[in-house]
């Protein structure tokens, strides 16, 4: 779940190598280090803790190496610490390997090595790599130009597990080879110079041409050429891809954290979610022709996703009954693998993922693609891994997303399965044109009732003072509103650390309403004017026990009762949830900041799970 870094060109390596970390710190940020090649040896620094705490090490500033990897650790074998940090190196100090993913059949190979005379400093699965590479290098002819690349990949092809991993050896030391299986790397062609990294936010102020690499293709890189190889070590060729992102885009811009940045974000981010596909008299999707006989045969769709992602799929899953009459199941990606989910060529599956790299969605996938299933990615990154392996794929067009929270990836998520669902309901003919036309027009209305959704902002931090030091909250909601208060209680958990549970609100009463005592917060959500009579029964239930009410509502109801009550825009029901999440996104950013906690980044957290 780490970032990974590379240079390879004439400028200075280590502060590009530094820079670069910093920008992929959202991934992984208990150690940090770098290795470069200065005079045919290889130097390594590196510590525990933050990525900056790498310039204080002693020897940086005097690298001079226009060749370097690097790395900011998510420890999953081995706790954090200056011996366990990346990069690794081989007994002989002859191999540099910074490793992203989990080596899971490491101690077997450890064995092996330890039996042929290998010794081992670290705890860490990593440390393996370079060994194997040094096993399988000193079987290899030294003056075979390909000898260092065979044995990387005769020791990639012992791995099992996840990995995208970058080597650096002083025998050759003006090139570097890398390679992915299941971890992200990419690679940014510059000018007579390379860079690599895990994601493109790392790589996005020096260039916009990017090669992604496939599972098992290797990227032997000089500064003025990459060569790419298939498992088989046969050449390959690949085109770069051209990222239309702003190198600002990447930037805090004056805001003082990426996720308030984010939440203002939205109104860009919907409308370029929305983009052309409301241009035309037919809804059009790029990157999804489905014929309408086909869709007619579908008689069940799946959404899986993970974390925040999964909880858009909730709230897509109305939409979709709803418009286009059929039953949708959504799923947690690591237990629908586990699940013998029923399914057959009669199932769309739907995938959904920020990054693109969510281990367990593609995990899931594949499986449902095994099974015969038609299989649709919802992704926010081009080229990432999930969109190579499904049928379709469709993209959220909400920029980088570097704040762990999700918040701008879940209202564009939203957005695109709306669109996704009003598609389908085009073309099967299950919703009438009218209905069709009213959420084109809200959608369309989307970015300007965000705009005005934000106007709470001051009122929500207002009432952030007051319960910043609460040790548990409740979020409430009914039908539509249910999903937006499992999202709102994920937020608060994320970033703040405080206890909550979001509930349907019929269901508190059912045993958790026994926790509502005197003085607890609980949020309720109100926006399906047809429930409103009902819930605020249930408002009124914790009430009477002592609760103190946050209500966001987009009805005409009056503040008599309430601890505090946030109006926000009205809205179609189905769209709704894009504007309710923002005050709650807002409450969890605001109580962080309160607590003096690190927003971006919480603890044991990162932005992209790219292990399972
Ligand atoms: N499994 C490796 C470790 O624990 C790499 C983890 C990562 O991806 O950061 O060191």
């Amino acid at each position: 779940m780490c970032g990974i870094v590379g240079y390879i060109g004439d400028k200075k390596a280590a502060p590009i190598l530094i820079k670069g970390l910093e920008k992929l710190e959202y991934r992984g940020y208990d150690s940090a280090g770098i290795a470069v090649i200065e005079n045919n040896e290889i130097v390594t620094l590196k510590d525990k803790g933050r990525v900056k705490n790498l310039l204080k090490i002693d020897g940086m500033e005097s690298l001079n190496s226009g060749i370097g990897i690097a790395h900011t650790r998510w420890a999953t074998h081995g706790k954090p610490s200056a011996i366990n940090s990346h990069p690794h190196s081989d007994k002989d100090k002859c191999f540099a390997v910074v490793h992203n993913g989990i080596i899971e059949n490491y101690k077997e190979l450890k064995e092996k090595l330890k039996n042929e005379g290998y010794t081992f400093i670290s705890e860490t699965d990593t440390e393996v790599i370079p060994n194997l590479i040094n096993y399988y290098y000193l079987k290899e002819k030294k003056e075979d130009s390909k000898a260092l690349l065979r044995a990387i990949r005769n020791a990639c092809m012992d791995l099992m597990g996840s990995f995208a991993i970058e080597v650096i050896s002083k025998e050759k030391p003006n090139e570097m080879i890398v390679i992915r299986k299941d971890s992200p790397l990419i690679i940014g062609k510059g000018e007579n110079e390379n860079y690599i990294a895990s994601d493109i936010p790392a790589i996005l102020p020096y260039t916009r041409n990017i090669y992604f690499l496939d599972n098992y293709e290797f990227a032997y890189i000089y500064k003025d050429r990459v060569d790419f190889y298939n498992k088989n070590l046969e050449p390959i060729k690949k085109e770069t891809k051209e990222i239309k992102w702003d190198s600002s885009d990447a930037e805090k811009d004056g805001f003082p954290h990426f996720m308030l940045k984010e939440i203002y974000e939205q109104p860009r981010a919907v409308r370029e979610t929305i983009g052309t596909t409301l241009d035309n008299d037919k809804i059009e999707i790029e990157g999804l022709e489905l014929e309408r006989e086909y869709l007619k045969t579908i008689n069940k769709i799946y959404i899986v996703a993970c974390g925040t992602a999964m909880y858009a799929g909730l709230t897509a899953r109305k939409t979709i009954e709803h418009l286009c009459n059929i039953p949708v199941e959504v799923e947690v990606a690591s237990e629908f693998r586990y699940n013998n989910p029923l399914i057959d060529e009669k199932t769309l599956a739907i995938y959904i993922s920020q990054s693109g790299e969510t281990a367990d969605t593609i995990a899931a996938l594949k499986l449902a693609k095994s099974k015969g299933a038609k299989t649709i990615a919802v992704a926010n990154v081009i080229g990432s891994s999930i969109t190579r392996e499904a049928d379709y794929s469709v993209y959220t067009h909400a920029g980088p997303e570097i704040a762990v929270a999700s918040t701008k990836a879940y209202t564009s998520q939203i957005t695109m399965l709306t669109i996704m669902a009003m598609h389908f309901a085009e073309i099967l003919g299950t919703s009438s044109k009218n209905e069709i036309e009213e959420l084109k027009k809200c959608l369309l209305s989307m970015p300007e009732k965000i705009e005005e959704t934000l106007k709470v902002a001051e009122r929500i931090k207002e009432f952030a003072k007051k319960i910043y030091n609460e040790k548990d909250v409740f979020f409430l909601g009914r039908g539509i509103d249910y999903p937006v208060c499992l999202e709102g209680s994920l937020k608060l958990k994320e970033i703040t650390y405080i206890h909550s549970e979001g509930y349907a609100s019929g269901e508190l009463k059912h045993g958790p309403i026994a926790l509502i005592d005197n003085g607890i917060t609980v949020v309720s959500v109100i926006t399906d004017k047809d429930l409103v009579e009902k819930s605020l029964s249930n408002v009124q239930e914790v009430i009477t026990r002592g609760a103190k009410i946050l209500l966001i509502t987009n009805q005409n109801i009056e503040k008599k009762g309430f601890e505090e009550l946030i109006k926000i825009p009205e809205t179609n029901k189905f769209l709704s949830p894009i504007l309710a999440i923002i005050p709650l996104q807002l409450l969890s950013y605001n109580i962080a900041v309160e607590k003096k906690l690190d927003v971006d980044k919480p603890r044991n957290l990162a932005k992209s799970v790219t292990v399972e």
